[in-house]
Formats: C-alpha cells, structure tokens, sequence
C-alpha cells in the first residue's frame, strides 16, 4: 500500500493558477495560511503533508481538483474527517470535504441526503427531530462517506438492518476523469456495487443519499464492570448474547483507559470489562433480557436506559477529540471456549499490556445476509468483529503495535478469511484480495480497470486496476 508518492515534486505557483480560479473553496500549498489547519487529523501521531489542498465547496470545486490531479499525474486523498488517514500523502492533491456537510431530510421518504462531509452527529440530530435513525457508528465525529463506503457497522441498529452500505439509495461520484456521475442501481450498476464497500478506490464521492429507520428511542447504554471481573462478565456475555433477538445490538470492551483529559469521566483512568446495549424494543423487555448481565457482578456504573435516539453516542462514550493511538481489528468464525480463556489471559486483570480498549461486537442476524441491491462488502457471515487500540505518543508508536499485534495474532486460529475495511489500520500492508476474497476483489479489479485505470485513488487499501 502507498500513501506517499514522495519522489513527485512540489507543486508550482504558475501550475496551480488554473485550479485556483477554478475553485470556489480554498487551494492551499505548503505555507499558506490555513494549510497546517488542514494537515490535522484524528489521530494525533499522524498529520497530512500533501502538495495541496483544495478544500472543496462543492461537486464543481472536486471535479476542478481531480482534473486537475490528473493532468499533474498526482494520486488524491479524500479527508473527510481524518479518522482513518496515516501517512504524509507526500506529493498528493488532498481533497477535504468537510464544508459539503449540508444534511438534508425527507421525513415522509425516511431518506438524508447529504453531503460528503457530513458527520454522523449532524445526521443523527436532524433524523431524530423526525423520529427517525441512521445506520450511524458508535462515534459521532465519524464522516458519514468513509464509514459507508466501508460497509458501515451500526452498533445501535446493525443487526436488524444490516451493513450502512446495504441501505445507500444513490451516490454522487467524481471518477477519475473528471466527471460527475450519479450511481444508484439502475444507472451505474457495477459502480453501485463496487462503492458500497469498496470504499475510497473509485472516486470522490460528494453526495449520498441512504434510508432512516423509524427508532425514536432505544433501551441502550453500557454496564461497566470492574476489569478484575473480566473472565466472568466475558463468559456470560458470550453465552448470552447468541440467544438475544436481532432488536438486541451487543459487544464487549475490556479498558484500561488513560487518565487523559480526553477520556470521559468516570471512566477516566478506571481498568473496566465493558457490555454495550442498544435494544430497539420495550424498557420492560430489555430489562428483563439484560438482568442475566447484570446478576454476574457489581457494576461500577450501569447506563443502560430507556433513551432518546438523539443520545445514542453515550452508549460507547468514546473521545470526540483527537488522541493518539494505534488501532487494527480482524474478523472472527467463532469465538469458543480456547479463545475466551486466551483473551483473558491477553487482557484481563493479570496481562501486562498496553491496550486501551480490546473490543469484541457480536454480529449475525442482518450483517449476514445480502441486501435487495448486493454490493461489495465482504465480512458477511462473520460472527464477530475483534479491535485493538493502544493509546500513546509516537514514541512508542512500536510498542503500541506490537500490543495490538499480540491479541490480533493471539486470535489467528479463530480468524475469518476477510476483513472489515474499516477496522484496517491505515498504514498496515494488508492484502486486498485477501480483505475481499478472491472473486469479490476480481471484479473490483475489473470494475477499477473500467473507471480508475491509472489508479489516481490508490492512497488507501488500493484495489489495482485488472491487468
Ligand atoms: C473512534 C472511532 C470509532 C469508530 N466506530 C466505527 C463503527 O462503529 N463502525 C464502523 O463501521 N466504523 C467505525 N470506525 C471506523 C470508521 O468508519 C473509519 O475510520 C472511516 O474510514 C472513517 O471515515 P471518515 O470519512 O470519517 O474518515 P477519513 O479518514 O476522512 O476517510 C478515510 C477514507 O475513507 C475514504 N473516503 C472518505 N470520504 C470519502 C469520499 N467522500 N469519497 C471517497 N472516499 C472517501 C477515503 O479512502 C479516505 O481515505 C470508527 C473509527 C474511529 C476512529
């Protein structure tokens, strides 16, 4: 995988004239004012150092970008929100997003339309106002085009609905060439297919139109356990959720949280075993299914509780502001007994590690079965999804990932054959036809070939052009 071109030469004053009388957003080159703004991403042991910047205002000002990187023969990045970018993009045009953000909600269709720099947050707020929901992430700052063009694993509503991408109506899609297209099942099939899940490989998406759900509310929250309890709380979670219905969305975090001031009291500082709930039905019903939970331990705060859509972020209580940190997650077949007992040992209260968070969500229901339109997503049938993140300074930066690598290969007997794209980390050499699976990454390949043939978009896990 590249994420830098570094032998590409800066850009010059004189080149970029044309583009800067073209674009009604900003075009920043290393020194201008504003330009190290932009270089800013999630992860604070990481920033962007492209050859410029164009931060768009619209479609035109991303079609304007594209050509433009074209003709200078220069590989883009799309920034949506920088959650998922490592590396400098030396010698790039980065393509940030986040003034397109206008969200837009049809009430009676129960479908947003927004633009691609909007964030979960903007579209969980205006869809509640109507009682209605998103298949948002469990973090509110995530871009919504990055999430879904992954696949897009809702924590609150995934396993009765399935994968964000299965429920994207349409895209708005500038492809190498320049052009503006609109994807949707009738009009570009194969890219339709492609996108949803294929993520940043096939363009710069500036719009998505996708479906609501009517859920005003949710019995939801987390119970945190001591971490001492970790092997009690992880058996009887494990054992419990299978039988729960697809209305209960389940997963399982043991935290060793820093005391930063970015982690949210009371869990700052706390060795915790997490279990997060979000169940679409009655209060009474969840908490009758939850009281098995409950029963195992003392919990050290339980905020499970009937509540409003608009509050759904509180289930996992993550960091809105940037950290630093290292993250990678895998996909698991199973997860028996032999592999419980090697997550304790990893993890639980007498592991010596430097993981934050190791966290295990039970998928099935939705997540595995093809939606009415198929697309690209690939983790179908995959029971669980498994994440390692060790939080600290770049200079520890080896030590961070030699504690996610001890889980994730400590898992390897129980790994599925493919991967979430959004769990990658960005700077790990995955391979993507191993990620797809051999059929699904030959016709990305193809599809790539079609639309990407000097592969413009290979600043991510790059599907290659068919030979
Ligand atoms: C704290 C945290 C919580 C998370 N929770 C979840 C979760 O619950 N479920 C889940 O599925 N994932 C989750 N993720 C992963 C998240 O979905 C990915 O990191 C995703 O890539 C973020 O998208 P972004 O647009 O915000 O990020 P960016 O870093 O801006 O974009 C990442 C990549 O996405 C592609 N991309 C983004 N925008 C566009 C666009 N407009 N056109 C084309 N390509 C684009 C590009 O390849 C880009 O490099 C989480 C990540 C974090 C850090």
């Amino acid at each position: 995988m590249t994420f830098s071109d570094s032998f590409l030469p800066p850009i010059l004053l004189e080149d970029i004239a044309p583009l800067v009388a073209a674009v009604a957003g900003s075009v920043l080159l290393p020194g201008d004012a504003g330009y190290d703004d932009e270089c800013a991403v999630f992860n604070l042991n990481h920033e962007l150092a492209p050859a410029v910047f164009v931060v768009a205002e619209s479609a035109a000002d991303v079609q304007a970008a594209v050509t433009f990187a074209a003709r200078q023969h220069r590989p883009v990045l799309v920034k949506t929100t920088g959650h998922q970018i490592v590396g400098q993009a030396h010698g790039a045009v980065v393509i940030a997003t986040r003034r397109m953000n206008d969200v837009a909600i049809d009430a009676v269709g129960r479908t947003a339309r927004v633009g691609a720099g909007a964030i979960w947050s903007e579209v969980v707020e205006k869809a509640a106002k109507a009682g209605l929901a998103p298949l948002n992430g469990s973090n509110p700052t995530v871009g919504v085009s990055g999430y879904t063009l992954g696949g897009g694993l809702s924590p609150t509503l995934g396993r009765s609905h399935g994968y964000a991408a299965d429920h994207v109506r349409s895209l708005d899609l500038v492809t190498a060439d320049g052009e503006l297209r609109h994807v949707d099942a009738e009009s570009e099939p194969d890219l339709f297919w492609a996108l949803r899940g294929g993520k940043g490989n096939f363009g710069v998406v500036t719009a998505l139109e996708f479906d609501l759900f009517a859920v005003p509310r949710l019995y939801a929250g987390g119970i945190y356990f001591p971490g001492e309890r970790t092997a009690d709380v992880l058996r009887a979670w494990t054992a419990w959720h299978p039988s729960t219905p697809e209305s209960m969305v389940t997963s399982i975090a043991v935290m060793r949280m820093p005391a930063m001031p970015e982690v949210p009291e009371p869990l700052r500082g706390k060795f915790l075993v997490s279990v997060r709930i979000a169940y679409n039905g009655t209060t009474a019903d969840g908490e009758r299914m939850v009281e098995p939970l409950r029963a195992v331990a003392p919990a050290v705060l339980d905020t499970v509780r009937d509540m409003p859509y608009a509050e759904v972020a509180s289930i996992h209580n993550e960091p809105t502001d940037p950290v630093p940190y290292y993250e990678r997650g895998i996909m698991l077949r199973e997860f028996p007994a032999q592999a419980q007992d090697k997550l304790i040992e990893l993890v639980g209260p007498d592991a010596d590690t430097t993981l934050v968070i190791a966290e295990l969500r039970a998928l099935g229901g939705a997540w595995d079965r093809e939606p009415a339109v198929p697309n690209a997503v690939a983790t179908r049938g995959l029971p669980y999804s498994l994440l390692g993140v060790a939080a600290g300074p770049l200079s520890q930066e080896q030590q961070l990932k030699r504690s996610v690598a001890e889980l994730l290969d400590s898992m390897k007997p129980w790994q599925g054959d493919r991967r979430c794209v959004n769990n990658l980390a960005p700077d790990e050499a995955a391979d993507a036809a191993a990620i797809y699976g051999p059929e699904r990454y030959e016709r990305l390949a193809s599809i790539k070939k079609t639309y990407d043939p000097a592969n413009m978009f290979r600043l991510n896990h790059n599907v290659k052009p068919a030979a």
